[in-house]
């Protein structure tokens, strides 16, 4: 079988390629000699699979889309209250290289712009290092990020520093407000640094997997930053990571991203894929012409939009019924798939129906392949308050999908292997484990 995906990708790449519009970045020089024609896109999934078309493996310089993963190395280093106090998280509708802060506080209004990722750069690491250890601590984690050892574009870097006149200036206004508190000069160095760093798509859609499967690598396994700081990274790439047109972008598209201006643009949706694109043209934005209208089509023709409303999730309660005949027959709520606050609301609304006269009730999780924190919570409070009212609970768990299940105060469960040991089993004064 010819494999579908990279199928479907070379496909999408044929109907942009001939869109020829937008410019390179002029204000980095060594970028406006990039060759404007690279057309790459890839796709790796939280499972590890990558799939790619096009120039999937050119490196170029990774620019803005370093921002929301040094944004995740600060808060992984420092706290959230830190990098909070100094760096908010509003959408500023404006251009990434605006020279504003927020108005009372002094704060750049979120790490996505240049601003915000200026302070962000300094607040990566221990407090005490040094800028050049700095540097290393973000090219390390943007290595994490990656699964490979990623290397800076020295060519680049130096262009980008020789122009930097706009970074110094917010830098410096940074400094007078007390935002930074070092030399502005070699923060806008590092800064320029981590933007310079090299990235192929393949890389990108990794980086981008990463933040889609909680913070861990799926290829190397590792966990790179704390989950906590993943949900505030891509909370940020949603309202702000498209600068100006963020707006635009997430009723359109409709996925946490990032662009950068050598052209790349990654996007990341939750629990399902890392997504990146490689073409060089930008728009008036700053953002890449053809990865705009690559993500539309992705978004459109995969139904990616994390505001899509998915189909109704089966059943949680797959049956309701006495197994068995006498007194010790149990009822069984046979549950299914993966439950959340939802689905126990209705095993909640199933439990309040049964009569007091069946005096073993067992709750069934044999199919139940996921439960979340909440969900588990509601399950055992139904144990505990069936128990409160007279009955046996007993809890089918042969896979253990709840460990040491504790219903609280007044409340007992026996864990059993499958309904027939919940029908053959003599009641003891306290729950336990049958096996
Ligand atoms: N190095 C660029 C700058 O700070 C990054 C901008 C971007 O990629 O949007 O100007």
């Amino acid at each position: 079988m010819r494999p579908i995906i990279p199928d479907y990708l070379a496909e999408v790449l044929g109907d942009v390629e001939s869109d020829t519009s937008g410019e390179l970045a002029e204000y980095i020089p060594e970028l406006a000699a990039a060759d404007p024609e690279r057309l790459g896109a890839a796709f790796a999934m939280i499972g590890g699979e990558v799939y790619g078309a096009g120039d999937i493996d050119i490196e170029f310089t990774i620019q803005s889309i370093s921002k929301p993963f040094a944004y995740a190395l600060a808060l992984a280093d420092r706290g959230f209250d830190s990098v909070l106090a100094k760096v908010g998280v509003e959408p500023s509708g404006e251009a990434f290289n605006e020279i504003s802060l927020e108005s009372g506080t002094g704060r750049p209004l979120n790490p996505m712009i240049n601003a915000g990722a200026i302070t962000v750069h300094s607040l990566t690491g221990a407090e005490n290092l040094n800028p050049g250890e700095r540097v290393d601590r973000v090219l390390r984690g943007l290595s994490a990020f990656a699964g490979r050892r990623l290397r800076m574009d020295e060519a680049v870097c130096a262009s980008e520093m020789e122009n930097a006149h706009r970074n110094l200036a917010i830098a410096h206004m940074l400094r007078s407000h007390q935002v930074l508190t070092e030399d502005p000069r070699p923060i806008v160095d590092g800064y320029t640094r981590q933007c310079s760093v090299l990235v192929t798509t393949r890389d990108l859609a990794i980086m981008a997997a990463t933040l889609a499967n909680r913070g861990i690598n799926p290829l190397s396994g590792e966990q790179v930053v704390p989950e906590a700081v993943v949900r505030q990274v891509l909370s940020v790439m949603f309202s702000c990571g498209m600068y100006d047109a963020a707006g635009d972008w997430a009723t359109q598209v409709g996925i946490p991203a990032k662009s950068g201006v050598a052209g790349g643009l990654i996007g990341a949706l939750p629990g399902q894929i890392g997504m990146a694109t490689f073409s060089p043209r930008l728009d008036s934005h700053g953002n890449s012409v053809r990865g705009v209208s690559l993500f539309e089509r992705f978004s459109s023709d995969m139904g990616l939009h994390v505001m899509e409303v998915p189909a109704a999730a089966r059943a949680v309660v797959r049956s309701n019924h006495v197994v068995g005949n006498g007194p010790n027959a149990p009822r069984v709520l046979q549950l299914q798939g993966g439950i959340g606050f939802a689905g126990a609301e209705r095993i909640i609304q199933e439990a309040e129906g049964i009569p007091p006269s069946d005096a073993r009730v067992a709750l069934d999780l044999t199919r139940v392949h996921s439960i979340d924190d909440v969900a588990r919570r509601m399950l055992l409070e139904v144990a505990r308050r069936l128990t409160l009212n007279g009955h046996e609970v007993y809890l089918v768990d042969p896979e253990s999908i709840i460990p040491d299940p504790d219903p609280g105060d007044g409340g007992r469960v026996t864990v059993v292997a499958d309904v027939d040991h919940a029908a053959a089993h003599t009641a003891t004064a306290g729950g336990g484990h049958i096996r």
